[in-house]
């Protein structure tokens, strides 16, 4: 049977006194891929911040699962070793170097106060190197360019080297060579058995992932492979049909539906 890394049962979540999310359940399959997709305001950063256990107890109903057991009950640094987060736009502290940044990820594996061990420096080296950041280790964030910063802000979250890994846009910033190494390294971490489920705004990305979520008014309107025809069909539904789904190259893309352009 195929084990569930992430379980939202029977979900709501209101902010102030409008309801965000309604009755979303889903199960997220371990070692697999999935992306979260549909328009602005749909209540993607919102679920997966009730998923990573972000948002405030009062604010959420119904449970969310880590790992078959309910988040809730997983004491705060242990949650923080199994579930790694990168969010949207997230600041991070600009006078910090992109090492130190990267080492905000191995807090959960330290003992309190201690400095980092080897196994620290080792993982926030391999990060840094996977997301092409090492050679900047030494620079402050603050004098990083958008996309140069975000790669910081992933390698902090693949230092953790969590089973789990949720983010939000990940590839705001980033250019095309390095939205290709990300969707490499998100592959090798799901065929090494770990979990990445990842909000996406491009389609044709999301659409690289294994598994998808769409979801439109605070609600989850489908979910299946990203192969299946009725995942192809909810996407161009939830879009309006202002994309089609088509299949280039081996690859399922998600072009524009464009007006007929006149002929010549
Ligand atoms: P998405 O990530 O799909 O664009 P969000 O989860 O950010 O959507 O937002 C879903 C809905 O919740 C939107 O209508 C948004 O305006 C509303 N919302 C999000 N955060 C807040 C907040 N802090 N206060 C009030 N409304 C919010
Ligand atoms: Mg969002």
């Amino acid at each position: 049977m195929k084990s569930i890394a992430v379980c939202a049962c029977q979900i709501s979540a209101s902010i102030g006194n409008r309801l965000i999310l309604q009755g979303i359940n889903l199960q997220l399959p371990a070692g697999r891929w999935t992306s979260i997709v549909g328009p602005n305001g749909a209540g993607k950063s919102t679920l997966l911040k009730v998923l990573a256990g972000l948002l405030p107890g009062t604010a959420v109903q119904g449970e969310v699962q880590l790992l078959g057991r309910p988040l809730a009950q997983i004491p705060a640094r242990e949650r923080a070793r199994q579930l790694a987060w990168l969010g949207q736009n997230e600041g991070s502290a600009d006078d910090l170097t992109s090492y130190d940044v990267a080492m905000l990820g191995r807090l959960p594996h330290q003992a309190w106060l201690a400095p980092p061990g080897a196994a620290d420096h080792a993982a926030v080296e391999q990060a840094l190197r996977t997301t092409q950041a090492w050679d900047w280790r030494h620079r402050p964030l603050s004098q990083l360019s958008g996309g140069e910063r975000q790669r910081v802000l992933l390698a902090r979250a693949l230092a953790v080297q969590a089973q789990v890994l949720l983010m939000d846009e990940p590839l705001a910033n980033l250019d095309p060579p390095h939205q290709t190494d990300w969707l490499h390294t998100m592959r090798t971490l799901v065929d090494a058995g770990g979990t990445v489920v990842s909000v996406l705004h491009e389609v044709s990305l999301a659409l690289q992932a294994d598994d998808m979520v769409v979801m439109a008014g605070g609600r989850v309107l489908h979910q299946g492979p990203c192969d299946a025809p009725a995942t192809h069909a909810a996407l161009e539904e939830v879009f309006d049909h202002r994309i089609q789904v088509r299949h280039l190259d081996g690859m399922w893309m998600a072009l524009p539906s464009l007006p007929n352009k006149k002929s010549q």
